[in-house]
């Protein structure tokens, strides 16, 4: 606790005194000095003028004599010269003594004078004034009090030996200046203890508002901290974000170089395929459009992760039926359980809506995966699609679950095998190809649709893949179930002029080579710039047209072709884009140019026949 003395530093309006590491400067009220001073000062001044007061009025009553004229003066003196040293640096740290030394002189002073004028009855005043005010105006201690008043009592025990004449109204001094004594004493131990118990309290506040003021401290370091953490995390998200786009850009760029001459090896090898071929030769050729097919699905997997990724492949809900979309999908598989003598089978909980609204397109690459992987890993035994609504109050979720009697997935590997590039056992990749990649796909495909997936599974017993997703049942109870594909394409068996752009030569080999066996007449330019000439100066009846092409590119010619129609009331010339990219940004960019259908390279000598065959007949 901080020592009082401590605190009686230089007079002034504020006090100042180290608290903790700064020095503050606080107001004089909340000062723990009680007493000092200050106080003195005003106590002292106070006290000089009612006791001047007083021997005014004494002097007055006394007929104006001379005596208490001089005494008179004399304390008036005295009054002005204590109130000037109370002014000094000395007086700091020695009021006490002082302020105990003025009275004494004033309580002899009185005495004397009473004594020669033979009567206190002026001066009796003043006395007690000065017992009762300084116990009341000077923050001193009792045993100062006591002091004086111990000298007062002196004062007139002399003045009673000396005066033997005594004064008729001596007992009514005695009687004043005993009460007097008495009120005072206890008036300034009273106040004293008040003092100490509000200078206590005020110590204990002090205290706390260090304590406040060090764990304000903490905390606003904490926060500068905390400021310093948040700028570090967004800048290194900013920086995340970047390698993300960077990322992406990189295996779009990818994707398209490797689409190109994929193309051309897919393409040519399906023509192949037409030929008479030795039995080698159609096996050489089957691993051909094997190791292509797959070298697409990689690159498909790997843009669609990429998409995922960067947050940019939407969900697009539609309405589509559900159980049928689910036998579409095992139907793919048909083939593959028959060579394997496996069993498939569907389990429809009753009560499912026909119709719901959801990516039907996301929820066949995922349940391809599952079924695909369960073919893939199993060697006897079968395979179990169940789908059923889960419970509850006009519930929109779904449980899909794929179960298989396979290989199984040692417990270990079960949280790894949704991870990019991870499988369960490397061997896998010789024994089953596979890339890793189908799994935290799918798990990223089931998070986009609203739902999780998890997998239970026994080593040499087989695995259960179990996911939910939510969808929408659909009001309507009739978008027809999905069109047969057709196989055949007699719209396209008559004379039709058709132009391919394509700056590549072996692309307009390839597509020229798809449609050889059709009576079409066929023009081939290089340029986004020949094409537009070709089609302003004859008739076409379609046009195949690559985005990709230096120069003018397939846009601007298709965006030129269309300008040139609209401002010439030209027939609309079907133009079908062909590109590499399989970004959904590119075949919006077509549609936006103005093309009227989109193939993505590689593709299929059917999809080209369907293309084809879908606008010339519209
Ligand atoms: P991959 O293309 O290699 O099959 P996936 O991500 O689809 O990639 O699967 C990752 C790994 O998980 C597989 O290589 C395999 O080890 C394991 N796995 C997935 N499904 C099954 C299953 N039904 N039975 C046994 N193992 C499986």
């Amino acid at each position: 606790m901080r020592n009082l003395s401590e605190l009686r530093v230089p007079i002034g309006l504020r006090r100042e005194f180290r608290d903790g590491e700064r020095d503050q400067t606080y107001p004089l009220w909340v000062s723990p000095a009680f007493r000092g001073p200050r106080m003195t000062r005003i106590g002292l001044v106070l006290i000089a003028a009612v006791a001047l007061l007083g021997l005014l009025l004494s002097w007055l009553a006394h007929l104006l004599s001379i005596w208490a004229l001089l005494f008179f003066l004399g304390e008036l003196l005295v009054a002005l010269l204590t109130l000037s040293v109370s002014f000094t640096e000395w007086f700091v740290s020695n009021w006490e003594a002082f302020a105990l030394g003025n009275a004494f002189a004033v309580i002899l002073g009185i005495t004397l004078v009473g004594t020669v004028l033979g009567t206190l009855a002026g001066g009796i005043l003043g006395l007690l004034l000065l017992e009762v005010g300084s116990s009341a105006f000077l923050p001193w201690s009792p045993h100062r009090q006591l002091w004086l008043n111990a000298a007062t009592i002196a004062g007139l025990a002399v003045f009673t030996v000396v005066w033997p004449r005594a004064d008729p109204v001596l007992p009514l001094y005695w009687l004043t200046i005993l009460a007097g004594a008495v009120i005072s004493q206890v008036a300034c131990t009273t106040l004293y203890q008040y003092r100490s118990e509000l200078e206590r309290h005020i110590q204990t506040v002090l205290r706390g508002r260090k304590a406040l003021a060090a764990e304000v401290r903490e905390h606003q370091n904490a926060i500068a901290e905390l400021k310093q953490t948040q700028t570090e995390l967004v800048q290194r998200s900013e920086e995340a974000l970047a390698a993300a786009r960077a990322k992406s850009e990189f295996l779009s760029t990818m994707s398209h170089e490797i689409r190109t001459p994929l193309n051309s090896v897919l393409g040519m090898a399906e023509l192949l395929g037409d030929a008479e071929l030795k039995a080698d030769e159609r096996r050489y050729l089957e691993i051909i459009r094997h190791s292509g097919a797959m070298l697409l699905e990689l690159i498909n997997s790997i843009l669609d992760l990429a998409r995922l990724e960067s947050g940019r492949l939407e969900i697009e809900p539609r309405e589509f039926a559900l159980c049928r979309t689910i036998e579409e999908v095992l139907e793919a598989f048909t083939f593959a359980v028959r060579e394997k003598s496996l069993e498939l089978v569907t389990q429809f909980a009753p009560g499912l809506p026909e119709r719901v609204i959801g990516d039907s397109l996301r929820l066949r690459q995922v349940l391809m995966n599952l079924v695909g992987n369960a073919v893939k890993f199993t060697a006897q035994g079968r395979i179990t699609v169940a789908v059923e609504q889960v419970p509850g109050f006009q519930s929109q979720r779904f449980r899909f679950s794929v179960a298989d009697t396979g290989t199984g997935i040692p417990p270990d590997k079960r949280a790894l095998i949704f991870e990019p590039f991870t499988q369960a056992d490397s061997s896998n990749t010789r024994e089953y190809g596979g890339t890793g990649l189908g799994l935290a796909i799918v798990a990223r495909l089931v998070k986009e649709m609203g739902g999780e997936i998890t997998v239970a599974s026994e080593v040499g017993k087989g695995s259960t893949f179990v996911f939910t997703v939510h969808l929408e049942a659909a009001s309507s109870r009739h978008e027809p179930v999905s069109r047969p594909e057709p196989q055949e394409h007699p719209r396209l068996e008559r004379q039709l002029r058709l132009l391919i752009a394509d700056d590549v030569a072996v692309n307009r080999v390839l597509i020229r080579a798809m449609l050889r066996h059709l009576p079409f007449e066929i023009d081939e330019v290089e340029s986004g710039s020949q094409a537009i000439e070709k089609v302003i100066a004859s008739k076409y009846d379609a046009v195949l047209m690559d985005m990709q092409m230096p120069a003018q590119d397939g846009y601007e010619a298709t965006s030129a072709i269309r300008k040139w129609e609209r401002e010439h009331g030209a027939n609309h010339v079907p133009i079908i884009a062909l590109t590499a990219s399989a970004l959904d940004t590119d075949v919006e960019r077509a549609r936006n140019a103005g093309c009227d259908a989109h193939l993505s390279k590689p593709f299929r000598r059917e999809d080209l026949l369907r293309a084809l065959d879908y606008h010339l007949a519209s």
